[in-house]
C-alpha cells in the first residue's frame, strides 16, 4: 500500500518534472488578507499575482497546501462527523501557471497522473466543465482517453470558482470518482438517483482545475483578468482514500494513527460507523487546531479565534461522549506531529506551545462544560416540545460558553431543534441592555453646569497632599442632591491606569460634599458625590481625601510593582501585563502567559515579593523624558500612548516601571504580601489576585481560626488534622461499599423472588417490577443479575430516585433477534413521561411521571406482545 507521505511526495514530484517549482505551503492563518478567515485554497498566496498587484517569480509552481474551511465562504464545520471526506483542516494539492500554460496541459497532465501514474480506473472517473466552457469540454475528449459520456455541463454552483465574495475567480473543471453504488446513502428515498454533484456520498470530487481569468469587484461585477492562470486544488485526503482503497478518508493512514490514540486513551475501540463519529470528529478537529496553533492562531472569542474555540469545544465535547472528562486533547498533538511532522516543521517546532495552549483551554472549558451539560440535560427533561428555546440557547451560550452550533449538534441527537431566531434575538437584547447601560453614564459635557469662574484648568497636587484649600470653578446638582464639582485644585486622584479614585470630602462652613468617585473628563478632575449638608457657595473651600483608603490603594499599588518584576523573574520576561486592578481591599494583575502558575511558582513569586517589602526599599518617583527612561530600561505597558515626560516610579534598583498611580514612600509600608488567587481569564492570559497590609494580615488570621475550628470539631489538634480526616474518609468508602454489598445482596435475593415468579408472553420469560436502587451503575449491575438468572428471557426493571423514573431493560442475546430491549424501554418509558433507547440486548431511559409506575409495569408484556 502506497503510504500518503509517498503519494503527496509522488504529486509533488510529478509536476517538478513538468517545470514547476515546489513553494511551500502558506501559514493557515492568513497574513494581512483582512478578507480570509483561513487560508481555504492553495491560491490564496497567489492572490496578488492573479490580481497583477505582484509579479510570479516563476511560471508555474506546486505545492502542498494547508487549508481550513470552518468559517466565511467555505465553511465545512457541519459536515466533519457525517461524511468521509469533508474535514475542516485537509490538505490541497496543486500545480499553477502564472500566465504560462493554460486547459490544454492542466487537463492532459491531471489524468496522466491520475491514471498513468496513479493507476485509477478510467471507467470510474468523470470530468465536469463550466456551461459556457465548451473549449474545456473538447480539451477533455482530444487529449485525454476518458470515456466522453462521463464529460459533463455543469452550472456556476459547482463549476465557477471563487475564494471569497470578491477577488480571482474562473470557470473550472472537476474530477470526480464513481466509488460504486454501496456508497450511496439514500438508497431508500425513490426518488434519489446517484450522480456527479448529486447528493449522495457514491461520487466525490477529488480535483479542481480552476481556470482563472476573472477578478469579482465589490460591486459583484466579473472583470477580466490581464493574464490568465491556471490554478488546480486537489484533496489529498482523498486521494489517499481511493489509492489506499479505503472507504473513507478517516480509515487512511493519515487518520487512523490519530483514531487509534483516541481508541487507547478513551478505552473505546473505534467502530467504522456512526459509533465511531466521535473518534472521527477528533480526529479531524485536532489536525485543524495542531496546524491553526502552529501558525498562530488563539482561541478567542471573536473572529478567527472563536472559530478555533469552538472547533476546541466540540472536540472536547466529543471527548465526553467517550467518557473523557479530563483535558485530552492535547495528548493527540504528539501523533499529528509524527505523522505530518516531516512535511510541515512547524509541528515539531511549535510542539509545546500547541499543546500547553490546548490543554489550558479544554481545562477552562472542561469547569462549564459539566455544569452547562447538567443545564442542558435539564432543559432537554423540561421541554414540552422538541425545542431548544432561544431564551435557554442563549443562557449556554451566554454563562457556559456553548457556541449556538454545539447547543445545535446536542439538540439534534436528542430530535430536538434550536430556536435561532429566539437566539438571536436574545443577543440582540443583550447588546441593548449594554448600551442603554452606556447611557446612564451620562457624559459630563451634557450636563447643565452652574459656573462659579471662567477657569477651566484643574490642578492635580494629589502626589504631595492628602488636603488643600481650593476653589469651586463649576458645579451640577440635580433633584437628589448628587452633585458633579471642578475645582481649581485638588488632592483626588482621578481614576486611571487601573487605580481606583480617592474618596472623602470638599467642606467649608456652611457646606459638606461627600465624593465617592473622581474622573478625569478631557484633563478635567470631576468629582462625584451628594451635598450633605449647606449649600454650594462661591466661597474657598477644603479638599480633603480619605488617607487611610488611599494609603492601602497606594500599599496594593506599590505591591503590584514587585509583583510585576517578580513574575517576571521566576516565570520569564515573556510576562506583560495585560491588565491591573488597583483598589483600597486589593490587586488584580493580569498577564500573558500560557500555563498556569503552579502553587510552587506562586509561593515563590509570593517570597520574593516579601522579601522586598521587608528590604524597606525607597519609593523614587521621576519626571523624565521618554526616550531616557527607556534607555533606563522602564517598564512601559505594551501599546499604551506616553507623552514626551513619563513619570517614572522606581523601587530601589528592583524594579522601574511608567505609571502615573500614586504610591508608598517605602515598600515596608506594605505590611505583608498575599496571594488569594491565581487563574485564567482567556487563552494566553492568566490573572493574579493578591491582598496587601492589614487586609493580609486579616485574610491570614481568617485561615488561622478556620483551622482552629476543624481541629475543634474533629476534636484533634491542630496539625493532626489531615491524618484524622485521611482516616475519617477512608472509613467512610468502607461503609459505602458495606451497604453497597447489602443492596445488592438483597436485591439479588429480589431477583430470585422475580424470575420465580416471571410470567410468559408469547413463549418468553418476561419479568418486569419496580426495584429499590438509586444509582444507574448498580442498577446495571442488577441487570447483569437478572440476565445471568433468567438464563433466557426479558427484564424490564423501573426505579424512581429524585423524582425521576429510571428504565432498565434487558434481552438475553438468544431473543435480540425478536425483541429490541432499546425498543422496549421506549415504550415502556412513553408511558412515564419519558424517552429512552439503547442496544437490542441492553438499554436505559427516563421518565418523569412517577405515578405512572405501575401503570408502566403493568403494560410490559402487552409492549412485549405487539412487538
Ligand atoms: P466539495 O464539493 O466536495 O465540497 P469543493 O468544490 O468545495 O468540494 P474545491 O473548493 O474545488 O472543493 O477544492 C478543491 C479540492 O479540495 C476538492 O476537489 C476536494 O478534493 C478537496 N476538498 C474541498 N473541501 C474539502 C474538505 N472540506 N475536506 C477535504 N477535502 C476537501
Ligand atoms: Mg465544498
Amino acid at each position: 500500500m502506497l503510504k500518503s507521505n509517498e503519494i503527496r511526495r509522488q504529486f509533488i514530484d510529478f509536476f517538478i518534472e513538468k517545470k514547476h517549482k515546489e513553494v511551500k505551503s502558506s501559514p493557515v492563518i492568513p497574513i494581512n488578507d483582512p478578507t480570509l478567515l483561513f487560508t481555504n485554497a492553495g491560491m490564496n498566496q497567489f492572490k496578488n499575482i492573479f490580481l497583477g498587484k505582484a509579479e510570479a517569480e516563476f511560471p508555474r509552481a506546486v505545492n502542498s497546501q494547508k487549508c481550513i474551511r470552518a468559517g466565511g465562504k467555505h465553511n465545512d464545520l457541519e459536515e466533519v462527523g457525517k461524511d468521509g471526506y469533508h474535514h475542516t483542516f485537509f490538505e490541497m494539492l496543486g500545480n499553477w501557471s502564472f500566465g504560462d500554460y493554460y486547459k490544454k496541459e492542466a487537463i492532459k497532465w491531471a489524468w496522466e497522473l491520475l491514471t498513468d501514474v496513479w493507476k485509477l480506473p478510467k471507467d470510474k472517473l468523470y470530468a465536469t466543465v463550466h456551461k459556457s466552457d465548451s473549449e474545456a469540454f473538447g480539451l477533455w475528449k482530444t487529449e485525454t482517453d476518458i470515456d466522453p459520456t462521463h464529460i459533463e455541463y455543469h452550472g456556476d454552483k459547482d463549476n465557477f470558482w471563487e475564494m471569497a465574495t470578491t477577488g480571482p475567480c474562473g470557470p473550472c473543471s472537476e474530477i470526480h470518482i464513481d466509488r460504486g453504488e454501496e456508497f450511496c446513502n439514500l438508497k431508500d428515498d425513490p426518488n434519489h438517483k446517484c450522480k456527479v454533484n448529486g447528493d449522495c456520498h457514491r461520487f466525490i470530487e477529488l480535483w479542481n482545475l480552476v481556470f482563472i481569468q476573472y477578478n469579482r469587484e465589490e460591486d459583484g461585477t466579473l472583470s477580466p483578468l490581464p493574464q490568465k492562470f491556471v490554478d488546480t486544488g486537489a484533496g489529498f485526503e482523498r486521494i489517499v482514500q481511493v489509492l489506499q482503497h479505503k472507504d473513507s478518508n478517516y480509515h487512511t493512514d493519515l487518520f487512523m494513527p490519530i483514531i487509534d490514540k483516541i481508541s487507547e486513551i478513551s478505552k473505546i475501540p473505534y467502530e467504522a460507523n456512526d459509533n465511531g463519529t466521535s473518534h472521527r470528529v477528533i480526529a479531524d478537529h485536532i489536525r485543524a487546531l495542531s496546524f491553526a496553533l502552529a501558525d498562530g492562531g488563539m482561541p478567542s472569542n471573536e473572529g478567527r479565534g472563536y472559530v478555533l474555540r469552538r472547533i476546541l469545544r466540540r472536540a472536547a465535547r466529543h471527548g465526553r461522549i467517550l467518557g473523557l472528562k479530563q483535558p485530552f486533547l492535547y495528548l493527540l498533538v504528539d501523533t499529528v506531529a509524527e505523522l505530518m511532522g516531516n512535511h510541515y516543521p512547524e509541528l515539531n517546532e511549535k510542539k509545546t506551545h500547541i499543546k500547553m495552549i490546548i490543554k489550558a483551554e479544554e481545562e477552562r472549558f472542561n469547569l462549564t462544560l459539566d455544569k452547562g451539560l447538567n443545564k442542558f440535560k435539564e432543559i432537554i427533561e423540561n421541554a414540552s416540545n422538541k425545542l431548544v428555546s432561544g431564551k435557554d440557547a442563549f443562557m449556554l451560550y451566554d454563562t457556559y460558553g456553548f457556541p449556538l452550533d454545539l447547543t445545535k449538534v446536542m439538540a439534534e441527537e436528542k430530535g430536538f431543534s434550536v430556536d435561532e431566531k429566539g437566539f438571536n434575538e436574545e443577543m440582540e437584547k443583550q447588546k441593548q441592555r449594554a448600551r442603554e447601560h452606556a447611557k446612564f453614564e451620562m457624559k459630563s459635557e451634557n450636563v447643565d453646569w452652574i459656573e462659579f469662574s471662567k477657569t477651566v484648568n484643574s490642578e492635580f497636587v494629589g502626589y504631595e497632599k492628602s488636603r488643600c484649600e481650593c476653589r469651586i470653578i463649576k458645579y451640577f446638582i440635580d433633584d437628589d442632591n448628587n452633585v458633579r464639582i471642578v475645582l481649581d485644585k485638588t488632592p483626588f486622584y482621578a481614576e486611571s491606569g487601573g487605580q481606583v479614585a480617592d474618596t472623602g470630602k470638599i467642606f467649608n462652613d456652611e457646606c459638606e460634599l461627600e465624593i465617592s468617585d473622581v474622573q478625569k473628563e478631557e484633563g478635567i478632575f470631576i468629582h462625584f458625590g451628594k451635598l450633605k449638608s449647606g449649600e454650594i457657595v462661591d466661597k474657598p473651600y477644603i479638599a480633603e481625601i480619605d488617607f487611610e483608603r488611599r494609603k492601602n490603594i497606594a500599599r496594593n499599588h506599590t505591591a503590584t510593582h514587585l509583583l510585576h518584576k517578580a513574575l517576571k523573574e521566576v516565570l520569564g520576561e515573556h510576562v506583560q501585563q495585560k491588565g491591573s486592578l488597583v483598589n483600597n481591599e486589593h490587586l488584580r494583575f493580569d498577564f500573558t502567559q500560557f500555563k498556569q502558575v503552579s502553587k510552587r511558582e506562586l509561593d515563590i513569586i509570593e517570597k520574593i515579593v516579601n522579601r522586598k517589602v521587608r528590604e524597606c526599599l525607597p519609593v523614587k518617583v521621576e519626571i523624565k523624558k521618554l526616550e531616557e527612561a527607556r534607555k533606563e530600561g522602564a517598564t512601559a505597558l505594551f501599546g499604551e500612548k506616553y507623552g514626551d515626560e513619563v513619570r517614572v516610579v522606581s523601587i530601589g534598583d528592583y524594579s522601574k516601571e511608567l505609571c502615573g498611580g500614586t504610591h508608598l514612600n517605602y515598600t515596608g509600608e506594605i505590611g505583608l504580601f498575599k496571594i488569594t488567587s491565581e487563574s485564567s481569564i482567556a487563552a494566553g492570559i492568566r490573572r493574579i489576585e493578591a491582598i496587601t497590609g492589614e487586609k493580609a494580615e486579616e485574610y491570614v488570621k481568617l485561615m488561622e481560626n478556620e483551622f482552629d475550628e476543624i481541629g475543634r470539631f474533629l476534636n484533634t489538634p491542630q496539625f493532626a488534622v489531615m491524618e484524622k480526616l485521611r482516616k475519617l474518609i477512608s472509613e467512610n468508602k468502607e461503609l459505602h461499599l458495606k451497604i453497597r454489598s447489602f443492596r445488592l445482596k438483597s436485591a439479588g435475593n429480589t431477583i430470585d423472588t422475580m424470575v420465580n415468579r416471571a410470567i410468559e408472553v408469547n413463549g418468553v420469560k418476561v419479568v418486569a417490577a419496580k426495584i429499590n436502587i438509586n444509582n444507574p451503575g448498580e442498577l446495571r449491575q442488577i441487570g447483569d443479575q437478572l440476565r445471568n438468572k433468567l438464563k433466557s428471557g426479558i427484564g424490564v426493571l423501573i426505579t424512581e430516585a429524585g423524582g425521576k423514573v429510571s428504565i432498565l431493560t434487558i434481552v438475553t442475546k438468544d431473543l435480540t433477534a425478536n425483541y429490541h430491549a432499546g425498543k422496549i424501554a421506549g415504550k415502556v418509558a412513553e408511558i412515564v413521561g419519558g424517552r429512552g433507547g439503547g442496544r437490542p440486548d441492553m438499554a436505559m431511559a427516563g421518565g418523569k411521571d412517577i405515578s405512572k409506575i405501575k401503570e408502566a409495569i403493568k403494560q410490559v408484556p402487552e409492549i412485549i406482545e405487539n412487538l
